[in-house]
């Protein structure tokens, strides 16, 4: 019985979830070394409040997964975390997104970066790399960062944000409002944009979030940010988020992320009306 209960933590439960998990694990490296197959970006038009146009895109990560279809990175950006393979895939994002926005000369293309990246050494150097293998100007690319990931390891999170914006990088902070901060944080990150969640886009159409909402992009202007409104479904969210001087909206109002073929095509819509 000594035996027995040293084990007995080890339900079979457990047991499966380990299994799940380094299955998980497989499927991705396997995507991994077939990604020309397998991941794909989608890309989502950001359109500036003022005159309409189409100035940005935000690249989103799509897996075909060969027996469960096509996924949202709700779906695996999470497993590939915890095994580390976030790095590579983070690295491929950046490589695929890069090269598709070569084509599109005036849109400005924004990139996720999981903590994780951030954190890692060889970061700013990768990021560096692959501009100039590419040739794009870094005033072409945004990275959208979460407020935990500028949070961890101040430090050299710190210095790296600072690098890239001398390379004239762009940094965002993503999902703004979802975090631990208060209001009166925003000053206190060294990023050029905030991106407001969709979770208040949401409650505009009521008193306290219509406020909260107009406090976030005064503050915001007043410390030279710009702010783009994400998850804008409505046109009233639209016109409210006009009214208040928020520069840029991105939602399903405009336009799901779709794939980089139809970003060109919108582009050549708008030259020939
Ligand atoms: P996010 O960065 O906040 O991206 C916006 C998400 O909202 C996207 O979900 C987008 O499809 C969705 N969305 C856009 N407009 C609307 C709208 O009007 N209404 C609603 N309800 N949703 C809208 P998606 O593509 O499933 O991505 C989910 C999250 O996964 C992203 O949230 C981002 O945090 C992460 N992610 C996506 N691509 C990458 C990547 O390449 N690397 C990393 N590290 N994370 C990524
Ligand atoms: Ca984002
Ligand atoms: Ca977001
Ligand atoms: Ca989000």
């Amino acid at each position: 019985t000594e035996g027995r209960s040293r084990y007995c933590f080890f339900t079979p439960d457990m047991d499966r979830d380990v299994r799940s998990r380094e299955k998980s694990y497989r499927d991705l490296r396997l995507a991994l070394a077939d990604c020309d197959r397998q991941l794909m970006l989608y890309y989502q038009p950001i359109h500036d409040l003022n005159d309409g146009r189409m100035v940005g895109v935000e690249a989103l990560l799509r897996w075909w997964h060969p027996e469960r279809g096509l996924m949202g990175p709700a779906g695996f950006i999470r497993s590939a975390e915890e095994s580390g393979l976030i790095e590579v895939l983070g690295e491929w994002v950046l490589r695929q997104a890069v090269r598709d926005a070569r084509q599109w000369p005036d849109l400005r293309v924004a990139v996720n970066v999981s903590p994780t990246q951030l954190r890692s050494r060889q970061f700013v150097d990768m990021v560096r790399q692959v501009l100039s293998e590419a040739g794009l100007a870094p005033q072409r690319l945004e990275l959208e960062m979460t407020e935990t990931a500028l949070m961890a390891a101040s430090g050299e999170v710190a210095r790296a944000l600072s690098e890239l914006r001398r390379m004239g990088i762009a940094c965002a902070l993503d999902d703004f409002g979802t975090g631990y901060s208060s209001l009166s944080h925003i000053r206190d990150f060294a990023v050029d944009r905030i991106k407001i969640d969709r979770s208040f886009v949401n409650v505009v159409d009521t008193d306290a979030g219509a406020a909260l909402v107009e406090a976030i992009v005064s503050l915001a202007r007043a410390n030279g940010l710009c702010l783009t409104a994400e998850g804008v479904e409505a046109q009233e969210q639209h016109e409210f988020l006009r009214r208040v001087g928020c520069h840029e909206v991105q939602g399903y109002l405009l336009s799901p992320p779709v794939p980089a073929s139809q970003i060109s095509r919108m582009l050549q819509g708008r030259e020939t009306h």
